[in-house]
């Protein structure tokens, strides 16, 4: 009958006496395991904003904003609507593009300071005939690395070859579809209108 009241008494006392296994966060600063499903964040150097992440996002945190203006992607997530749950990591083609790191802290005291999102920038690549964004310039880069030789079969890639040794002046939106425009940057739906319609 006594028996369990003194094994409670003796387990008070070892707890009196050891260490919080509580943190004093966030008056000390809290360094949460590796393994941590924190806040997620774009590295630069491998993101090729393909948009894979944003269209697996089960929580629709990453929002895509292309700027026709500018040329310019802008690949945003909102940590208000981020679940943690690690998709866009798992799912990015190049396996690095974006990362969840071990950063916990979401408090804020407004849902829309620059610290509730977290974001990119790329250069888009704009089809030539129709003015339609054809895919970021990055992308299309990895995507002619993942090819290899056979790049040198689509005259996208064939640009993009060229490029590295002289950057080709962009030319004019046109009404109308030439068949000298195969060899531009052209999109999927301008390049079927140049093969099947022939305007000569
Ligand atoms: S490369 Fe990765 S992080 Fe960048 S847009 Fe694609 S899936 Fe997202
Ligand atoms: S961790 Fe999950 S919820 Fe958060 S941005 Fe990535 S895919 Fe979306």
């Amino acid at each position: 009958m006594y028996l369990p009241k003194l094994r409670e008494v003796k387990e008070a006392l070892t707890s009196f006496f050891s260490a919080p296994y509580t943190t004093k966060f966030p008056s000390e600063t809290f360094i949460a395991d590796s393994a941590y499903r924190g806040k997620p964040r774009y590295n630069k150097e491998l993101c090729i904003g393909c948009g894979t992440c944003a269209q697996v996002c089960p929580a629709s945190a990453i929002e895509i904003i292309d700027n026709k203006e500018n040329f310019k992607r802008t690949l945003r997530i909102d940590y208000c609507s981020c679940i943690n749950c690690g998709q866009c990591e798992e799912k990015c083609i190049t396996n690095g593009g974006v990362k969840l790191t071990n950063e916990h802290s979401f408090a804020t005291f407004s849902l829309t300071a620059p610290e509730m999102f977290e974001s990119i920038e790329r250069d888009l690549s704009i089809c030539e005939c129709c003015g339609r964004i054809i895919a970021c310039k990055d992308h299309l880069h990895w995507i002619k690395i993942k090819l290899g030789a056979k790049a040198y079969a689509h005259p996208n890639f064939l640009l993009e070859i060229q490029k590295q040794f002289s950057e080709p002046a962009q030319s004019k939106v046109k009404s109308k579809i030439r068949r000298e425009d195969y060899l531009k940057e052209v999109c999927p739906v301008c390049k079927h209108k140049i093969t099947v319609t022939d305007e000569f």
